[in-house]
């Protein structure tokens, strides 16, 4: 494994994260899930990413996660970075959503009891709310560290006029901001290089979330939709038709890895990675061959400019 740090706190992040939003759920046997987890410390993925609605039942990845941390990951606490967030939707009433210190920090405990850590490394506000004050939400995050529930703070999906405000407020309080996590890959470019200008320039670290486009951008449906996909899940946030909008583009960016040596899934994650201001990428896996085909990817990060140029053209056209 590479690990990557982080310039303003000297924290090193695997390249390669794992993510536990889909596939950590009641849905999926557990002894799955813990040969993914296990399989993943031995390939050195230090890096764990938990929210509090991940699921299906929102708060079951927390729980299965406390479960496996429980039975094999305890005594490795110290060589590991344990993420969790909180921002969207979680419990009944007013104060189960949102940016406000009253949810978040007890959103935050909530967390810490479904899985067992007395800590976490990182806590992200997952997401603006339009109703509470950046300056609101950043103090809360300044409160969950200095109430040692967290070492280290990070937000999620914010713009980047708002990162650099949320910046400005860690800032003034001296709060160990380190990572802003961001829908990021070959066919989700967005405002990210904005984004990794403005984060570099704070010494602040950007980790792309689905870097693989949710499977889009592996082998896995080159040739249809297979029956155990997330495409043919009952997944808002990937079907069928998406997947089949995209796999033109798809096509030909297989084209560049195959002459690169490469998967697709490879060279998608070595895109991400080639931009040095990337501390990681955090992968989600189904199974274990899958998280080993990924971190294959580190074999070969660097690319010609006419193969950048390329994937522009396709990704662009
Ligand atoms: P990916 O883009 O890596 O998609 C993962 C899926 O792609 C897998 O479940 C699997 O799909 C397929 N896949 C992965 N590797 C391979 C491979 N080598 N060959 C074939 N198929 C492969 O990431 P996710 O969308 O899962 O997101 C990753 C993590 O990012 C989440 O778990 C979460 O921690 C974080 N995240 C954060 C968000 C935020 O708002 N901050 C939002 C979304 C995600 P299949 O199941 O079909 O086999």
């Amino acid at each position: 494994m590479k690990y990557n740090v982080i310039p303003n706190s000297g924290l090193k992040i695997p390249a390669i994260s794992l993510g536990f939003w889909h596939n950590f759920g009641d849905e999926t046997p557990f002894y799955k899930q813990r040969e993914i987890v296990r399989g993943a410390f031995e390939l050195g993925i230090t890096h764990f990413d938990l929210a509090n609605n991940y699921g299906p039942r929102p708060g079951a990845a927390e729980e299965n996660f406390g479960k496996i941390y429980a039975q094999d990951l305890r005594p490795y606490r110290d060589e590991l970075v344990i993420s969790s967030k909180a921002g969207y939707d979680m419990w009944q009433g007013p104060y189960g959503d949102g940016g406000s210190k009253k949810y978040i920090v007890a959103s935050c405990d909530q967390s810490l009891a479904r899985t067992g850590l007395d800590y976490f490394d990182i806590f992200y506000s997952h997401r603006r709310d339009p109703e509470t004050p950046l300056a609101a939400t950043a103090e809360a995050l300044d409160y969950i560290v200095r109430s040692g529930r967290a070492l280290y703070v990070g937000i999620s999906n914010y713009s980047p006029a708002d990162t650099k405000e949320m910046i400005g407020y860690f800032e003034e309080m001296k709060t160990p901001f380190v990572l802003h996590q961001t829908n990021y890959s070959l066919l989700n470019q967005g405002d990210n290089d904005q984004l990794k200008e403005i984060l570099s320039q704070h010494g602040a670290g950007c980790i792309a979330y689905s870097p693989l486009a949710q499977g889009q951008l592996t082998n896995k449906y080159l040739h249809g939709i297979p029956e155990d996909s997330r495409a043919k899940s009952d997944s808002v946030f990937l079907n069928v038709d998406g997947v089949e909008k995209n796999l033109n583009i798809v096509r030909q960016l297989n084209e560049v890895a195959i002459q690169r040596g490469q998967t697709l899934a490879e060279m998608s994650i070595a895109w991400l990675l080639q931009d040095k201001r990337m501390t990681s990428v955090i992968v989600g896996a189904s199974r274990l061959s899958q998280l080993k085909d990924n971190v294959a990817a580190l074999n070969n990060l660097e690319f010609s400019k006419e193969e950048l140029a390329k994937i522009d053209h396709i990704v662009n056209a």
